[in-house]
């Protein structure tokens, strides 16, 4: 049995780490805004270069929290990638924003940046990108297109912690990045966590407040918030495993290049490009029969997941949506023909071989 995941093994050679630190925080008796969570906030700024970091409660708060940050007009229109984790299309309605779809590149799976502009309305304010299966999105001409039109930039790196783009980090283009620690996630927690990372003192004070009731001194509250804090116990755990991230991300470097190297070509990998580097948080390969395809890979105890079986526009939930209309052909084609292969912390190389021996005898 070869699992697409499995938490425990991943999180085994931290056991010790999370020990001591569970220990030191039960030690210090403080369980939220306290030191813990000041130290994380320091090293994963500082792990970006960024001024600052505001932990979160997760991933979906704190893309909610950033678009709150940004104060914009209710109604507003955010682009957004069509084939994205449902996740960054919630965070924009909680906000009584509108989400507008804009396709992805089929070569990358990321927002393709020559179909912004036609997308762009008077009333387009922001746009979230996101870096999905830990691929950074095509940054330059993003960043062009913000400027012109002086839109609001928010990253969704809830599958990308690591990944560069001409070598700046994903998170570190936009005025917000919004991360994601969720178990399975590259730099994953012990539970539910998040962060945003920013340059800007003035948002930082706000994403502060907003997770704290809209308080920055106790009883004294100045702006409409809600409780999305990250606790002192999760941001313990992730100063220790912070201090693995790169490795982490290299381990999967190296399983993703035995696929490149050894998968025969009846499968479409994921593009390779020097300005890119990828953190694979999800290794996919397309193939037209995909789910005879994964039915075959369970036969032979292979775990496989498909991200995602339903895109977004197809969501029982998003039908009427105002700004979810139209047709999305390439998301479409995405969702129905990806498999994500096992490529995580967990597995070992001789796991992977036989993944791939499985895959080329298909
Ligand atoms: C996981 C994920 C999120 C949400 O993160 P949570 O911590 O689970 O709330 C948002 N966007 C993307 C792209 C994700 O993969």
């Amino acid at each position: 049995m070869i699992p697409y995941e499995n938490l425990k093994r991943l999180n085994a050679p931290f056991e010790n780490k999370f020990r001591e630190r569970f220990n030191k925080v039960l030690e210090n008796g403080y369980y939220i805004l306290g030191p813990e969570l000041e130290a994380f906030e320091a090293a994963y700024a500082a792990w970006h270069q960024t001024r600052f970091c505001v932990g979160i409660s997760n991933g979906l708060d704190a893309l909610i929290l950033s678009l709150k940050a940004c104060n914009l007009p209710a109604g507003s229109e955010v682009i957004v990638p069509s084939n994205t984790y449902i996740a960054s299309i919630l965070a924009i309605l909680n906000c009584q924003l509108i989400p507008v779809l804009v396709e992805p590149d089929i070569a990358t799976y990321n927002i393709d940046p020559d179909k912004i502009e036609e997308a762009i309305t008077p009333d387009t304010k922001a746009i979230m990108v996101v870096h999905l299966y830990g691929k950074c999105c095509q940054m330059d001409k993003i960043m062009a297109i913000k400027e012109k039109h002086d839109l609001f930039l928010i990253e969704d790196c809830a599958q990308s912690h690591g990944a560069t783009f001409k070598d700046k980090l994903s998170g570190t283009f936009g005025e917000f990045g919004a991360f994601s620690f969720y178990p399975t996630k590259n730099l994953g927690a012990l539970g539910d966590a998040g962060a945003v990372i920013c340059n800007d003192e003035g948002y930082k004070n706000t994403l502060a407040q907003l997770r704290n009731y809209g308080s920055e001194r106790k009883y004294y509250n100045d702006i409409i918030g809600y409780n999305n804090r990250l606790d002192e116990m999760q941001a313990a755990f992730l100063s220790a495993k912070l201090e693995h991230l790169k490795e982490m991300n290299a381990h999967r470097n190296k399983l993703a290049q035995l696929y490149f190297d050894n998968l025969g070509d009846k499968f479409i990998l994921p593009v390779q490009h020097a300005d890119y580097y990828d953190v694979y948080h999800i290794f996919n390969i397309r193939h037209e029969k995909r789910d005879d395809l994964q039915a075959y890979l369970t036969k032979k105890g292979i775990g496989t997941v498909i991200h995602y079986p339903v895109p977004p526009h197809k969501q029982k939930a998003l039908q009427g949506v105002a700004g979810i209309k139209g047709s999305y052909p390439i998301a479409e084609e995405i969702h129905n023909t990806t498999l994500s292969i096992p490529c995580s912390f967990c597995h070992i190389e001789d796991e992977v071989m036989q993944v791939i021996e499985a895959l080329n005898s298909y």
